[in-house]
């Protein structure tokens, strides 16, 4: 017999509401593994939008290969890897994105200029499609794997707050938004930012996470760093002297470490803060956690990127897989609470009770485990008055349902 139990609703800490509500009739390539079922499935993508563009994301590249001369032969089209953090396009696609964006869109396949203006070209997407009817589908989705709030970690624009308006999601999201997008917002817009977003390095999928190493299969290849160290204290000061709380993202070992050397070498300015998270974390050591907790930083860590030590391990040493989300060395050796300096969410990949809690309660190395109360602390609603997940563990995994007030 199998033992049910019920948690609080999600509340989703890192998520990007509006793209992926733009791409919500877009192709899901998560589930695929060769490149002919990909193939058709772009193909079959008909008129679904009105961009012209047949859209894909979770395009895992460790599965499979996608050359570009094939991608050619396909109807205009655009697939993001499952990071997001690399895109490939054809010409008949560049040539219908350079209509709205104009000459830029042609240095898409650079990597360093992507990281460089890796919000500018997720905005393009979310722009294409953004609506509040778009919005209040997704938050209709999201409830339905169990997801109450998400936090919107990369603001597109000031309409961005006008459509979770019209839609009346204001309650269920925060907004988070780029120094430039930051400082272009009316006066009224900017009250309404919880706080700033900054990108340290890439992803693990596109290889551009900041590693101290190479990565296994690209020998010259240690990822990149956005700024060079001078530059990154300059943007953080500016971003401090808002006086809004401050989230930077940094996945690998490189990475994490330049963010927190130069947090620490601003001293007492860094505390003033209200909230001062790390994104993601991944690769982060006991070292490297215990100068973090002294600084009183939350991380904000996914679950479900747990398994990217399986998926990524034909790119990472044996070493960094195992180093990937170490959620027992943070609660058990450098003291992170679980709900107060450790929190969870998903950056929709994939969005949703299922998956991360099966990372986080069955991962591949012990390390990486959470107990579902740490699991309820860090990711959940304080209380069920938005409603409950029953959770059923069985033989054939995690099932669950979700119930909402409403029922
Ligand atoms: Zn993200």
């Amino acid at each position: 017999m199998s033992e049910t139990f019920r948690i609080p609703l999600l509340k989703d800490h890192h998520s990007h509401p509006l793209f992926y509500a733009a791409f919500s009739t877009a192709v899901n390539l998560q589930q695929v593994t060769t490149l002919d079922e990909a193939h058709r499935l772009v193909c079959d993508y008909g008129e679904r939008d009105n961009s012209g563009i047949a859209i894909a994301h979770g395009w895992r590249n460790s599965q499979f290969d996608w050359p570009q001369a094939d991608f050619e032969k396909l109807p205009p089209a655009a697939v993001f890897d499952v990071s997001l953090h690399s895109l490939l396009i054809n010409q008949s696609g560049s040539e219908i994105l350079a209509r709205h964006y104009g000459d830029s869109v042609n240095q898409l396949a650079d990597s360093e200029w992507y990281e460089s203006n890796f919000r500018t070209v997720l905005n393009w997407f979310a722009n294409l499609n953004a609506s509040a009817e778009a919005l209040e589908a997704f938050y209709g989705q999201l409830l339905e794997v169990g997801v109450w709030s998400a936090e919107e970690l990369l603001l597109v624009d000031e309409n961005e707050i006008n459509l979770f308006e019209q839609a009346k999601l204001t309650d269920r999201t925060r907004f988070w938004a780029a120094p430039e997008t930051y400082s272009n917002l009316s006066s009224s817009a900017k009250n309404q930012i919880t706080g700033l977003k900054l990108f340290t390095d890439g992803a693990l999928g596109s290889r551009t996470a900041a590693l101290n190493g190479t990565y296994t299969d690209e020998p010259n290849n240690r990822g990149l760093l956005i700024y060079p160290d001078g530059e990154l204290s300059e943007v953080i000061g500016e971003c401090l002297d808002t006086g809004k709380s401050l989230s930077i993202h940094a996945i690998g070992d490189r990475a994490i470490e330049q963010c927190i050397t130069t947090l620490e070498k601003m001293g007492s300015a860094v505390r003033t803060v209200p909230e001062l998270r790390i994104e993601h974390a991944q690769m982060i050591d006991l070292e490297m956690a215990t100068r973090a907790k002294g600084m009183g930083i939350t991380l904000s860590m996914q679950p479900n990127f747990t398994s990217d030590s399986v998926e990524y391990s034909d790119r990472l040493t044996a070493e960094l897989c195992q180093a990937n989300n170490p959620f027992r060395m943070l609660i058990d050796q450098a003291g992170f609470e679980c709900g107060k300096d450790l929190i969870f969410g998903s950056d929709g990949m994939p969005h949703g009770v299922q998956y991360g809690l099966q990372q986080a309660l069955y991962p591949t190395h012990k390390n990486q485990s959470l107990t579902l109360d740490e699991f309820k602390a860090g990711y959940c609603l304080a209380d069920e008055s938005k409603g409950h997940i029953e959770l059923k563990f069985g033989l054939q995994g995690i099932e669950y349902n979700v119930h909402t007030v409403q029922d």
